[in-house]
C-alpha cells in the first residue's frame, strides 16, 4: 500500500503572548505555529510570532500553501499573520493562487467580567469589540492600504486582497454553542474545508473565556494530523483526534504558574485563567492515551523556558511515542524523517 508523504514542521513551540527569555544564551522558542506537509502541498496552523521567518527558514514555498487555519483569536496564534499577508505576497507568483484563511467568527457577545474585579472595566472598541477572522484580515490588509497600493500601482505586485481568502468558520446550527453559557457544548467533529490533499475537521474546545476556540485535525490519505488549539483537558478533542497518527497538544506547567504571578487580584485571575483553559502534560498523555493517538508531541509550551524535563510527566499517563520538539523539527508521520 502506498501512502501519501507527509510530515508535520514545527515552526514556533511557545504558548503565550510573550518573548519568553532564557537562562543562556539559546534563541527562544518563536510563537506557535505548525505546518503540516502533505505531498507538495502544507498548511499553516497559527500564527505566533516569527511565523514568517520560520516558514521561510524551514524552505516552504507560498504557492505551495493550501490554507491557513486559525484555532482562536488569541494574539499569540495571531500576531504575525500580517507577515503572511504583507511579505507572503511578494512570494505569490500571481492572482490566480488563491490561500484560504480560516479561524472563528465574531465572538458575538463581550466577555464576562472577572469576578475578581473590584469595580467597572472599560474595554475597548465598542462598535466592533469581538472581530473574528473575516474582519481581522481586513483590518490588517487596510492598515498596510498606502503600502499594498504602491506595490500595486508602481512595481506591479498581484493585489493580496484577491490571494488571501478569509472566513469565519461556520458552526453546526445544533450544537448548542453560545460564546459565555456554553462556550464548548459537546459536538460531534465537522468539516470546515476540503481539496484534493485533505479533509480539515474542527471541533469546540475548552478554553474559557475565548470562544469560539478550535482544534483541527487533517486527514490525508495513510494518516491524520490532529492539532489541540488552546484547551483544557477536552472530551471533544479525545473525539476529534481518535486513532489519530499524530496529536499536537498544548500544554503548560502549573506550577509555574504559581511562583510567576504576583499575589495579588490580578495574579490571581491569571492563575484562574490558566487552570480553566490549559492543560498539564499529564492530562494531555492522558488524553491522547484514550484517544489512542499513535505519536504525541507537546507544543505550545507555557513557559516557552522551561527545561524538558516540566514536560516529560506526559509520560507517566501515555504509554507510545511522545516528542517534546524544538521549532522547525520534522515530525515524519511515515515511519521515516524527511
Ligand atoms: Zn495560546
Ligand atoms: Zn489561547
Amino acid at each position: 500500500m502506498t501512502h501519501t508523504d507527509a510530515h508535520v514542521i514545527t515552526l514556533g513551540t511557545a504558548g503565550g503572548p510573550r518573548v519568553w527569555t532564557l537562562d543562556d544564551d539559546a534563541e527562544p522558542r518563536c510563537g506557535i505555529a505548525t505546518a503540516v506537509v502533505v505531498g507538495d502541498k502544507w498548511y499553516l496552523i497559527d500564527c505566533g510570532q516569527s511565523v514568517y521567518r520560520q516558514v521561510r527558514k524551514a524552505g516552504l514555498d507560498i504557492n505551495k500553501l493550501g490554507g491557513i487555519f486559525i484555532t482562536h483569536m488569541h494574539s499569540d496564534h495571531t500576531v504575525d499573520l500580517i507577515n503572511m499577508l504583507v511579505l507572503g505576497f511578494y512570494t505569490v507568483a500571481g492572482e490566480g493562487h488563491t490561500i484560504p484563511i480560516f479561524g472563528p467568527g465574531d465572538r458575538g457577545a463581550l466577555h464576562p467580567l472577572s469576578p475578581r474585579a473590584s469595580g467597572p472595566v472599560n474595554h475597548v472598541f465598542d462598535d466592533q469589540p469581538t472581530p473574528g477572522t473575516r474582519s481581522m484580515v481586513d483590518f490588517l490588509l487596510r492598515s498596510h492600504a498606502t503600502d499594498l497600493n504602491e506595490r500595486i500601482l508602481d512595481s506591479l505586485y498581484p493585489n493580496p486582497v484577491n490571494i488571501f481568502e478569509a472566513h469565519d468558520i461556520e458552526l453546526p446550527a445544533d450544537c448548542g454553542f453560545q460564546a459565555n453559557s456554553a462556550p464548548s457544548p459537546a459536538m460531534r467533529p465537522f468539516t470546515v474545508f476540503e481539496d484534493e490533499t485533505v479533509r480539515v475537521s474542527a471541533t469546540l474546545v475548552v478554553h474559557p473565556p475565548v470562544a469560539p476556540a478550535f482544534a483541527f485535525r487533517f486527514d490525508y490519505d495513510g494518516g491524520s494530523v490532529t492539532i489541540s488549539g488552546d484547551t483544557k483537558y477536552s472530551e471533544n478533542l479525545g473525539e476529534l483526534a481518535a486513532d489519530t497518527s499524530l496529536l499536537l497538544h498544548e500544554a503548560i506547567d502549573l506550577d509555574w504558574a504559581h511562583r510567576f504571578y504576583d499575589d495579588d487580584e490580578s495574579g490571581r485571575a491569571s492563575i484562574d485563567h490558566h487552570k480553566k483553559s490549559h492543560t498539564p502534560p499529564d492530562l494531555a498523555g492522558k488524553l491522547a492515551e484514550q484517544a489512542g493517538a499513535k505519536k504525541l508531541a507537546l507544543h505550545h509550551l507555557v513557559p516557552g523556558n522551561a527545561h524538558g524535563k516540566v514536560w516529560e510527566s506526559a509520560r507517566s499517563t501515555y504509554s507510545s511515542e511522545l516528542i517534546i520538539p524544538r521549532d522547525n523539527q520534522v515530525i515524519s508521520l511515515n515511519g521515516y524523517t524527511v
